[in-house]
């Protein structure tokens, strides 16, 4: 297993130094099902759990290891298993707010992250052209991917099903603040290697992002040339020479660099700071600057930039009603993690 092409990079080794003296070795998880993972590593594919240490110190569910983490594991060879000892230091890290459900009990309305995709480089928004398509769920991801520090790629699939892919990609371009947005179809192989294109970097990590059944799966079959299915089916044997196949979530480029896909998200709340949602709005932002007043709440108030590119056109009203529902939704989650905090103390 070359693990520098699954992404492994001098910065990682840094972190991964103080486990490598006690005799662990690095890997890539590459699927996670409720505290078992399974992972890539010298040892090739392995399904592996935590260390009761781990769980010890883990404070909160983005502590525990997720897809397209590097992890320094025990590997226990014989077993065809490992241990996770500890999650690396992460880089672009997708995370949206969990929603808890189940009852107090069960923690619901708390406010814990999701992470989604760890050290990702590129994070394609997919939408559909057929009826998927939504300029308002397009900021909302973009809001997310910004967050996370990682490039935002729009992608409109399923190109072949749409009369007039020219207009939808200008009314997108709109919103995309200078992002790349990309037609495409999976199903004609129409501008999948303009995707290819996207991941920039040495073996870069792309995640794909998207409501269920906008054709991610499909994409990335055809980035890895209709092999994913076939390295996806995952041959787990047990003791009693039994089989069973799974599905792999992160899969390898034959080039270098991974794929990561995620499950359809019916919504994504952003977890991060407020900074996404001012650089997916970053037109509205100058807007305010133009106001006259500095405190300026932009209900009434003579000058104001927002008011006056309403009037004007120039500001859509939807998009800037999602604006502030965005904001409204950050000030709420700030408000509810420092109350946690301060519960936790
Ligand atoms: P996912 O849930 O986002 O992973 O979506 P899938 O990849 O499973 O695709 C959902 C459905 O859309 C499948 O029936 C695909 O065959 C279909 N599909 C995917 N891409 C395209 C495309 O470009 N054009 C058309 N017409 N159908 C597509």
């Amino acid at each position: 297993m070359d693990l520098i092409k699954l992404g492994w990079n001098s910065t990682f080794a840094t972190h991964h130094e103080p486990w490598r003296a006690k005799g662990l070795i690095p890997a890539r998880v590459t699927r996670e099902d409720k505290y078992t993972y399974t992972i890539l590593s010298e040892h090739g594919e392995q399904s592996a759990t935590l260390m009761g240490k781990f769980r010890y110190h883990a404070k909160s569910r983005g502590d525990y290891p997720a897809v397209g983490d590097w992890v320094s594991v025990r590997a226990l060879p014989d077993e065809n298993k490992a241990l996770i000892a500890a999650v690396l230091p992460r880089r672009g890290t997708i995370m949206r707010r969990a929603v808890l459900a189940g009852g107090p009990a069960y923690g619901e309305g708390r406010a814990e992250e999701q992470v989604l995709a760890a050290n990702v480089d590129t994070t394609f928004l997919v939408s559909g052209l057929d009826d998927n398509w939504n300029l308002r769920r397009i900021e909302r991801y973009l809001a997310v991917a910004w967050d996370s520090g990682t490039n935002p790629v729009i992608v409109l699939n399923k190109a072949d099903t749409c009369i007039d892919t020219e207009a939808v990609h200008a009314e997108v371009e709109g919103v995309a603040m200078g992002m790349p947005v990309i037609c495409v179809s999976a199903l004609t192989g129409v501008g999948v290697t303009k995707l290819r294109d996207c991941l920039q970097g040495v073996n870069p990590t792309g995640v794909f992002l998207g409501s269920s059944g906008v054709g991610k799966s499909t994409l990335i079959n055809s980035l890895l040339g209709g092999k994913a299915m076939l390295t996806g089916a995952v041959r787990d044997g047990d003791s009693r020479g039994r089989h069973t196949t799974t599905h792999r979530e992160l899969h390898q480029l034959p080039e270098g660099g991974v794929l990561i896909d995620t499950p359809g998200l019916r919504e994504i709340q952003t977890w991060n700071d407020e900074e996404g949602t001012s650089r997916a709005f970053a037109d509205i932002n100058e807007l305010t600057a133009r106001c006259r007043f500095r405190n300026c709440r932009h209900d009434g108030e003579p000058g104001c930039g927002i008011l006056a590119a309403l009037e004007d056109g120039t500001l859509d009203p939807g998009r800037y009603k999602n604006y502030l529902r965005l904001n409204h939704e950050n000030r709420k989650l700030a408000q509810r993690r420092g109350a946690q905090s301060r519960f936790k103390r």
